[in-house]
């Protein structure tokens, strides 16, 4: 009904910040838009890197994408003709993505998941273990590191240029907060 097959999958694609998540949804959007395949994209309302309602990455694509904050609201927006949905920075959602996934997947449709799948203590990031779990297909994908150059599977929270430690509250009011890709051996989470 929606594409060539006759069911629909889940592909999840992961790693750490700036490994080329979004840079990867983006080259398959691109793709299955030049196949006249319907695709809808949506992002996580929290993450408003660069651009509101776009998909972007840090080499400067971008595509248009509607902001949610709930797994419910993708459903709601889901055009019966779509057969691709996108999702970025899935990490964010709750455990009900998952389920959104699948289901999506039972319908006959292509779901893209991309996210962190490790937070800046290095780890499991929300979600996005119990999505790879789910797909049929998973990337999990590799920045260099910032420091010595290896594959870097890690994101590092730095605070006022220095890492941010265990127990740093997620919000820090006043701090100049960053974060850089970093192998395990250079990734630093002074406490835990
Ligand atoms: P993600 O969605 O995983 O954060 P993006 O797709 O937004 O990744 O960005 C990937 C781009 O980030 C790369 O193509 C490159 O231009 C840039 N980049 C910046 N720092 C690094 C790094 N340390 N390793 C690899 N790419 C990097
Ligand atoms: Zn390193």
């Amino acid at each position: 009904m929606y594409g060539p097959k006759d069911h629909g999958w889940i592909e999840a694609v992961v790693g750490p910040m700036f490994s080329g998540k979004s840079e990867e949804l983006i080259r398959r959007i691109t793709r299955a838009r030049i196949a006249r395949q319907k695709v809808q994209v949506f992002k996580h309302g929290i993450d408003d890197r660069y651009a509101v309602d776009h998909v972007v990455s840090h080499n400067g694509k971008r595509t248009e994408a509607t902001k949610v904050l709930t797994a419910e609201e993708i459903y709601k927006n889901i055009e019966p003709d779509t057969f691709v949905v996108a999702i970025d920075e899935v990490q964010f959602f709750d455990a009900g993505i998952v389920d959104l996934c699948i289901r999506l997947a039972d319908e006959g449709r292509r779901v893209i998941a991309a996210g962190l799948d490790q937070d800046f203590k290095g780890e499991p990031f929300g979600p996005t273990p119990a999505l790879m779990s789910a797909a049929e297909f998973v990337d999990k994908i590799q920045a260099i590191c910032i420091k010595c150059g290896n594959p870097a599977t890690r994101t590092q929270r730095l605070i006022n240029g220095s890492p941010a430690s265990y127990h740093d509250p997620i919000i820090l009011v006043g701090a100049t907060e960053s974060y850089e890709a970093r192998c395990r051996k250079c990734h630093e989470v002074p406490g835990k």
